[in-house]
């Protein structure tokens, strides 16, 4: 009786999650989305905390899972309602982390289980889940550490080499430890977590520029793979959908953004992805040219008696917390008879979707989100773009600089409109480091400030035409 009643809680929490995924492909249901997948997961720790039975008996050491959900439930929500929205990418870079490390424990400690008796899948499963679960894991704790600032990107000569010599090095000694071949399985098995470790640090170290959005997806990857591995293991089967779901997921989202950026996984699994050309962090490149700057009032007019304007949101926008004031200024230009909508890259902002959930946010509408190729073929009939906050997704070093670490990135090719006018607050660069030609070509004005005092200005300037 107990067992069905488990199986019935697994089969819910699987089906939720399938559910939760499909929902979270489109902003209006995203939140529902969430919440269901959530419900699903609850149910299944009930589940398993009140009917799960190994050898005919229950879980015992209720106190401890007790305490630990207790202080996992207080981080996860203090956490979850702190962080500010740019802050985004870095949470997801911890919780994916700690996802990698409990399926690098759950290996640890099958491990220490194993019978005698041949279990050459059960083993594959164990160090692929170590394998894959630590390399998630303190890589991802150096890509949190990259995307607050803390760590720079380090790199030595030859350090590809290096990275497939370990990598080759952990895929032969963990072929070795399932052969059973080796006197000491323990000492290798410990030698291979150890290599894992070094090489997720190894892994993510160098990645550089504006390469990190491919590799937290990557990373994401891992963590399910390695989840998925434990289900098997444990022979838990939503385990086993959660962790595939996750996999599965993450591997599609890291081909589309490699396809978004024009970079191969190849290099990402080296760890030479996006290395920064100069050997010394993103080139910061020289003066060059003059640029020309735009008052508010002029602006406004420009826009105000436009035909067609198109918005470029970027990252400042997320950092201003903007997005209701373009919202308002979007609604202000429609009112006046102008054709807006808003140019959206894949990879702007710190998180993929960063953008769209920004602007659902102040309720702009989805069906005004253009992706990258359709507003490509709208800017030569675009009278005005205004950028907000961006900078490397409308970098023209992407498309003119072979030296750049960002050359070959689609970008939005914002130059072909008539009039580009970029609101940030100062020149400097955008997250890859380097400078930005765009700002100095003559059909290009600035208008330096916060996005948000610049977005409210702007807004009263068109209400005054
Ligand atoms: P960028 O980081 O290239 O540029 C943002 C610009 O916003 C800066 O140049 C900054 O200039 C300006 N800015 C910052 N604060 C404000 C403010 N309060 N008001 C107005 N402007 C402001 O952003 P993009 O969105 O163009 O590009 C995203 C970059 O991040 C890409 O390189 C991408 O690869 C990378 N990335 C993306 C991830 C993803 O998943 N989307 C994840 C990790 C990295 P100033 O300081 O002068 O104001």
């Amino acid at each position: 009786m107990e067992t069905n009643i488990l199986s019935i809680c697994y089969l819910i929490g699987s089906v939720s999650f399938i559910l939760g995924l499909k929902m979270l492909s489109h902003p209006a249901t995203a939140r529902k989305g969430n919440l269901v997948s959530a419900a699903g997961m609850t149910i299944a720790i009930l589940g398993t905390i009140l009917f799960y039975q190994s050898d005919g008996a229950h879980l015992h050491n209720y106190g401890w899972i007790v305490i630990a959900l207790i202080i996992g439930t207080v981080i996860g929500s203090i956490a979850a309602r702190k962080v500010h929205m740019t802050a985004m990418p870095e949470m997801v870079s911890i919780f994916n982390g700690m996802g990698g490390l409990c399926a690098a424990l759950i290996s640890i400690i099958e491990f220490g289980r194993l019978t005698t008796e041949l279990q050459a899948l059960r083993e594959l499963a164990i160090v692929a889940g170590m394998v894959i679960g630590s390399v998630s894991f303190t890589g991802s704790i150096v890509a949190y550490g990259k995307l607050s600032g803390k760590l720079k990107d380090h790199s030595f000569p030859g350090q590809h080499i290096f990275n497939l010599v370990v990598l080759a090095v952990i895929v032969v000694l963990g072929g070795l430890l399932i052969s059973g071949n080796f006197a000491e399985p323990a000492v290798l098995f410990y030698t291979i977590l150890a290599l894992s470790i070094v090489y997720g640090i190894l892994f993510v170290m160098p990645i550089g520029g504006a390469d990190m959005p491919v590799v937290i997806s990557l990373l994401n990857s891992f963590t399910g793979i390695a989840t998925a591995c434990g289900g098997f293991l444990y022979n838990n089967p939503v385990m086993l959908t959660g962790g595939i779901l996750v996999g599965s997921a993450g591997a599609i989202l890291t081909i589309l953004m490699c396809k978004a950026m024009n970079r191969s996984i190849k290099n990402v699994l080296i760890g030479s992805f996006g290395e920064a050309k100069t050997g010394e962090g993103p080139a910061a490149g020289g003066e060059q040219g003059d640029y020309k700057e735009i008052s508010s009032a002029d602006a406004a007019m420009v826009m105000g008696y436009a035909h067609k304007v198109m918005i470029v949101p970027g990252f400042g926008l997320a950092v201003a917390q903007a997005q209701h004031a373009c919202h308002d200024l979007e609604k202000l230009l429609r009112e006046k008879g102008v054709e807006v909508s808003y140019a959206i890259h894949p990879v702007a902002g710190r998180m993929p979707g960063q953008m769209n959930v920004l602007l659902a946010e102040a309720d702009v509408s989805y069906d005004e989100l253009l992706e990258l190729e359709d507003a490509n073929e709208q800017f030569a009939d675009t009278d005005v773009v205004l950028i907000l906050g961006a900078n490397d997704v409308v970098n023209l070093a992407a498309e003119n600089d072979p030296s750049s670490p960002i050359y070959g990135m689609p970008i939005l090719e914002v130059g072909k409109a008539k009039t580009v006018i970029v609101n940030k607050r100062s020149m400097r660069p955008g997250y890859a480091g380097i400078e930005n030609q765009l700002f100095f070509q003559p059909n290009t004005s600035m208008i330096f400030g916060d996005a948000k005092g610049v977005l409210h200005q702007l807004v009263s300037d068109v209400k005054a035409l």
